[in-house]
């Protein structure tokens, strides 16, 4: 028997972490309304603009998000995979045209370019960041490329300044995959500002959740009508009931959802400053941890909305020990971590091969990455010193295991 959990010694912490999400009175209250209202979804009776005035949860939810986000629209939808598929054929995209987009997020970010026919391009992340290099999606450009696909990887927004100009140069859209980057602002601004069209996920796993959800934004009228008419099954914007104006599908979101995500944006801002603090404090006291290394945030990305605690492990200080075993000590030690994504996108096999798959950072953090998930970060200044003990734990005695 050793020292560490793992051997068989003693756990670090024997506590659990917060469990998300959080249920209140409010909660309850809304989603019985919603019940009794018996107005359960967008219906036939409520045309595009008396449904505004109706003003279930459902318009509630669209107004606090254009709200949040200074955008003059949002539309709530069934998910933000839902969310995504929408922006990609509002915005027109034809068969072949190239969208750039990280292989480094889940699988949604390049499905929805899939769907229609687009042909995903994949930019490398930077090093430091773990978001998309605007070096490398230069490198990504030729005359078919239309768009760029920006995730917000783990709450910290991409390098706006950079990607504006870019974006300016080549006439590319900007479609932001904010899934992870709710409340995050690059200096004031919000990523549904700095975006053509920015989507979000409200799924169960996701900083502000009602169990699936999806909100899109958008400042372009043309966008969001169009946008309006694809959720609805293609009906016409402010059109007759069965008059259509495209092709759609049925994307709509329920009262019930909705009810729920609006009672739980009270609380949201509060939640996110808990996180925000225990990140800054376990960045602090990662520094004199030799092999561990925090995710660097860009300083205009300073109001950052952790979905993810992450840092990439280097096993060279931990004598050899893999980052499966590391992971594996750690959440014997009481600690919830994983090691995330684990490949970059064009690897999946069920993708098509695309022929560009040289992301040589990607696949380094892919094999050094640790994620710490965003209810952990809710914990108190005690529960982050139990993740430190316990790394610091290992460190000392990783001898025991790494043979
Ligand atoms: C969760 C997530 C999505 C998809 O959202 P759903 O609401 O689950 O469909 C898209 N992109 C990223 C990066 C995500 O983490």
């Amino acid at each position: 028997m050793g020292k560490l959990a793992i051997t068989g010694g003693d756990k670090t912490r024997i506590n659990t972490f917060p469990d998300y999400p959080y249920i209140s009175e409010e909660d309850k209250k809304y989603i019985l309304n919603a019940l009794e209202s018996g107005r359960w979804a967008r219906t036939a009776q409520d045309s595009n603009t008396t449904c505004k005035l109706n003003s279930g949860y459902i318009e509630k939810l669209e107004l606090c998000f254009s709200k949040m986000q200074k955008t003059k629209y949002a539309l709530a939808v069934s998910s933000g995979t839902a969310a995504l598929e929408i922006a990609l054929q509002t915005i027109g995209l034809e068969k072949g045209d190239e969208v750039i987009v990280t292989p480094y997020t889940f699988i949604s970010s390049v499905s929805c370019i899939l769907k229609i026919g687009g042909k995903p391009i994949f930019a490398d992340i930077d090093e430091a960041t773990w978001n998309i290099s605007p070096k490398s999606i230069e490198d990504c450009i030729s005359k078919k490329t239309r768009a760029i696909v920006l995730v917000h990887f783990a709450g910290q927004l991409v390098d706006f300044n950079a990607i504006h100009n870019i974006a300016k140069t080549y006439n590319l859209i900007l479609i932001s995959d904010a899934a992870h980057a709710i409340n995050s602002k690059w200096n004031e601004k919000t990523p549904g500002q700095l975006s053509d069209i920015c989507c979000f996920s409200l799924q169960s796993s996701k900083n502000l959740t009602c169990g699936e959800g999806g909100i899109l934004v958008t400042n372009k009228k043309d966008y969001y009508e169009k946008a309006y008419s694809i959720h609805m099954c293609g009906r016409k914007f402010n059109g007759k009931w069965y008059e259509y104006s495209t092709l759609g599908s049925n994307y709509r979101m329920t009262e019930f959802q909705a009810a729920v995500a609006v009672a739980q944006l009270k609380s949201n801002n509060k939640y996110e400053q808990i996180r925000y603090k225990n990140a800054i404090y376990l960045i602090d006291k990662m520094k004199d941890i030799e092999g561990i290394e925090p995710t660097r945030t860009l300083w205009q990305a300073r109001m950052r909305d952790y979905h993810l605690f992450t840092f990439s492990y280097n096993k060279e200080y931990f004598q050899g020990l893999s980052r499966k075993r590391f992971i594996l000590a750690l959440n014997c030690e009481g600690i919830p971590c994983d090691e995330g994504y684990g490949s970059p996108l064009y690897r999946v096999p069920i993708l098509p091969q695309t022929g560009n798959n040289e992301c040589p950072i990607t696949e380094i953090i892919c094999k050094q990455a640790v994620w710490i998930h965003q209810n952990v970060l809710l914990g108190t200044y005690e529960d982050m010193d139990d993740i430190i003990l316990g790394i610091k734990k290992i460190q000392t005695y990783c001898y025991e295991i790494s043979n």
